[in-house]
């Protein structure tokens, strides 16, 4: 078992590399199984014929629905829990909450930064969700 980032042979009982510290099973420049270098986007590794597998796709979101969200709900994060990018939903809810709070603008600045990655997700400026999985129309 080699690591698929930079070809370093794993430890049966590693869960990732020590040497450049990708998980197990992660990366797609070499074959786990080998260490020959893969070729991009192939399925089996063209030096030994083990199955490559290919990096996790997750349920497609709407971009319709994300960027909705953004644009009516965006003070609250609603639009980046959906996307799961909860750093930055968790930040614009507590702007709201918070902020709101203390200034009142905190809320405005929430929904206007909501507002922008709505549009943003609408016109695919945003075209994947916080796992790289493309948007879906
Ligand atoms: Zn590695
Ligand atoms: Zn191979």
């Amino acid at each position: 078992m080699y690591c698929k980032h930079c070809a370093n042979p794993l430890d049966p009982a590693a869960v990732v590399c020590v040497k450049c510290g990708a998980p197990r099973g992660q990366g797609a420049n070499f074959c786990q199984n080998c260490a020959a270098p893969s070729v991009p986007g192939a399925v089996v590794c063209t030096t030994c014929g083990a199955a490559l597998s290919q990096p996790v796709q997750g349920v497609q979101k709407s971009k319709m629905a994300a960027g909705l969200l953004g644009i009516f709900l965006g003070s609250l994060g609603v639009h980046n829990f959906y996307l799961g990018f909860t750093g930055k939903a968790v930040a614009q809810l507590l702007l709201t909450l918070i902020g709101g709070w203390l200034f009142g603008l905190g809320a405005i600045a929430a929904s206007i930064w909501g507002l922008v990655e709505g549009i943003q997700i609408l016109t695919g400026s945003i075209k994947a969700d916080a796992k790289g999985v493309p948007l879906a129309d």
